[in-house]
């Protein structure tokens, strides 16, 4: 039986010390702002935006909304984020992701002052990152980190192998797991043999997309499974494991939902005290 690495009491930890820093910071007169620029009415990315602000305002972080319609040039979104990176009153924002067709996002991001980088996705935050210099971390692998070390996982010298190489989680997860001192390896779509290196890994993480593709042959008796995979079906949530298969020879797993997701959340909030320190 594996142990159930929960992400929900993780995350719940994370905001209980994000409350407390951010009423440190009060006390001294710094308030911490989070920005948010959303673009169209994509029903999802409007409840996303919706709870990263109910979030925010449950950890005494401020929050405000620049919503514009789906025609908005990307002229005046690029006046905008020069805008927010000059302003002293926001600590950090984020632009919700994607954006409606028409729109580029990269050289929106590419623009976001790194030290007000919340999503930590511009290039500069990610070279960062890749040198070892501070940065603010994208949110879904720092949150994947917090869930092992949370959980009282080792990781140096340990064995990760990270199944997909997206900017947005695999490639910043192998830095972090580098700078962890375990010993990558990256696996991706043209990956050979892909159960067979994956049933090397002591800490196992998947991040690829595909509705439960990953099962017990790509997995090694004992090893640390995380599943980023977030997929809705009719039956709910489910991930990039098939849980029932993989939990029996895994000695800890993250469900889904349940696992990875309340991380990620509670990862944003870290990083706007982070930015406000800045
Ligand atoms: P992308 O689609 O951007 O990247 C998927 C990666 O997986 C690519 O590198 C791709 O390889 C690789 N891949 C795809 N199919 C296979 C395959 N059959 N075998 C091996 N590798 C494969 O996805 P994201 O990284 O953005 O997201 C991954 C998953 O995580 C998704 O389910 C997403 O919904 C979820 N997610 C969850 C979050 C959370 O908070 N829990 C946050 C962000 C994402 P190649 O590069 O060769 O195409």
């Amino acid at each position: 039986m594996a142990r159930i690495l929960n992400g929900r009491a993780a995350a719940a930890a994370v905001r209980r010390e994000v409350s407390a820093e951010v009423m440190k910071l009060k006390s001294r007169g710094v308030s911490v702002r989070l920005d948010v620029i959303l673009v169209g009415e994509d029903p999802a990315s409007v409840t996303y935006v919706r709870n990263k602000q109910n979030d925010c305002a449950e950890v005494g972080i401020e929050s405000q909304l620049h919503s514009f319609p789906e025609d908005v040039p990307q002229k005046e979104l690029e006046v905008l984020v020069e805008r927010l990176n000059e302003d002293d009153a926001v600590s950090g924002f984020f632009i919700q992701l994607p954006l409606p067709r028409g729109l580029d996002a990269q050289p929106l991001i590419s623009r976001i002052d790194p030290d007000k980088d919340v999503d930590g996705l511009s290039p500069l935050s990610a070279g960062r990152l890749a040198v070892g210099l501070p940065s603010l971390l994208p949110c879904t692998p720092h949150g994947v980190i917090q869930l092992l070390k949370r959980n009282g996982i080792e990781l140096e010298g340990r064995e990760a192998v990270v199944l997909g190489r997206s900017n947005l989680v695999g490639k910043p997860l192998a830095q972090l797991l580098l700078r962890e001192n375990a010993t990558v390896t990256v696996c991706h779509s043209r990956t050979q043999n892909l159960a067979e290196v994956a049933s090397r890994a002591d800490i196992l993480v998947a991040a690829i997309g595909q509705r439960e593709m990953i099962g017990g042959d790509h997995v090694k008796e004992g090893a640390v499974v995380i599943d980023v995979g977030i997929h809705r079906t009719q039956d709910g949530i489910t991930g990039d494991v098939r849980f029932g298969e993989v939990e029996p020879k895994a000695s800890a797993i993250s469900p889904v939902p349940g696992g990875v997701g309340p991380m990620t959340r509670a990862m944003l909030l870290y990083n706007a005290l982070e930015a406000a320190r800045r």
